[in-house]
């Protein structure tokens, strides 16, 4: 059932993500664990339509970044074997929750470790942890000389501490421009996790990869994966999907894009108004007719994520063609030239983001329009619309 009372909404494409999920499991084999990743309330997608729906795809394991996003995911969670794992925030009182509820989390600082320690030896149950190790980007991890350290804590502590996993997150694997740190990176995980396994200690999963650097740089898979961005059936950047289909000239033979998007933004047209040649267009001055023009105002705008600075320079689709947006984008809605477009009713399907006919509005293009990446348009996507798996 459609809220009737909501603008605009979001599609999330079942087939889609099913398609891309196996695609990625396929890539990076069978027995290796696929965490999705769904920070930033699922890159947009919503976290609490997207954990249910990725688990009708076979996924058991997320990765959030901090306690309030890992909480919902497990609220809307319903299988019982989904775990949640916690790659960034949780203040130490919050860390019993988490013990309670199974759902690990990274140190980073011995502080961290600590803390698990003692809460994990107050409630009586082991706190789930992985060693994020410092190997270059220089943002969090333990550094080397505190190894030795933390080796003792966890040997201290073995009944209540389990070692889930042994990890690291790379500097920008995306770009070849940073192909000497990312090797660097690499190198260092293996001599850290070594010495680590002549201390006795051994994690359960050693996982470093992120999108990028799984298409880029398959040494990096291990035994788990943390895929965000490819998931929801974006590429990290052009370079990287280059660089696959170079690889893959199979994939590349059949031109067809192997991620499907899984998501649609989409309203409808609210009105329709003739407007005489020589008029300016809502607010100001920004747009003059230059013919009579036929104009559509959409029930979107910037306090919907549709920035202003696509004002006169935006575009949406209806009834399958490119309304170019005519005039300033409002709080609430937009005004959009439909001279061209024939028969335009009031209700019709308006598309902002995802295909309409032959047509389709990406969030590349949409993204290139801002002058933005992929996952910046997608988060700002408003939690609040409601959204329908399709
Ligand atoms: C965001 C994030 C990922 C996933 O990155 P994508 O580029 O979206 O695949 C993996 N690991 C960590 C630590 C992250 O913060």
């Amino acid at each position: 059932m459609k809220d009737e009372f909501s603008p605009c909404y979001v599609e999330l494409s079942k087939s889609s993500l099913q398609k891309n999920i196996s695609f990625l499991k396929n890539y990076v084999g069978e027995d290796v664990v696929f965490s999705s990743v769904i920070k930033g309330n699922a890159y947009g997608h919503g976290i609490d339509y997207f954990v249910p729906l990725a688990e009708e795809c076979g996924i058991r394991h997320f990765s959030v970044f901090s306690s309030d996003e890992a909480r919902k995911a497990c609220r809307a969670s319903t299988h019982e074997d989904t775990h949640v794992m916690i790659m960034g925030m949780i203040r130490n009182d919050v860390i019993a929750w988490a013990i309670e509820h199974d759902v690990s989390f990274f140190i980073f600082e011995l502080d961290r470790l600590k803390a698990a320690a003692e809460e994990a030896k107050r409630i009586g149950k082991p706190a789930r942890v992985h060693l994020h190790l410092e190997t270059g980007m220089n943002r969090l991890g333990l550094d080397s000389d505190q190894f030795g350290e933390t080796a003792q804590l966890i040997k201290d502590h073995s009944e209540y501490l389990q070692i889930d996993g042994l990890c690291t997150h790379y500097a920008g694997a995306e770009s070849v421009g940073n192909y000497v740190r990312i090797q660097e990176q690499i190198d260092r995980f293996e001599e850290y996790t070594s010495w680590f396994e002549e201390q006795g200690i051994d994690a359960e999963n050693y996982h470093t990869a992120c999108s990028a650097s799984t298409l880029n740089y398959p040494e990096t898979i291990m035994d788990m994966v943390r895929i965000g961005i490819a998931q929801y059936g974006f590429w990290p950047n052009r370079e990287t999907y280059m660089n696959f289909v170079k690889k893959y000239p199979e994939i590349n033979a059949k031109h067809e894009d192997p991620l499907e998007r899984v998501i649609s933004w989409k309203s409808e047209v609210m009105s329709t108004k003739r407007v005489p040649a020589g008029e300016f267009i809502g607010y100001g001055n920004t747009y003059l007719t230059s013919r009579n023009q036929q104009i559509a105002t959409v029930p979107i705008g910037y306090s919907h994520g549709f920035g202003r600075n696509l004002t006169n320079v935006g575009i949406v689709l209806i009834n399958g063609e490119r309304a170019p947006v005519a005039g300033l984008v409002n709080m609430n809605l937009l005004t959009v030239d439909i001279t061209d477009i024939s028969n335009v009713q009031k209700g019709d399907e308006v598309v902002i983001i995802g295909k309409q006919g032959d047509q389709e509005m990406t969030v590349a293009s949409f993204s290139e329009m801002r002058n933005f990446m992929n996952y910046e348009v997608l988060v700002q996507i408003p939690s609040t619309l409601p959204r329908y798996i399709v």
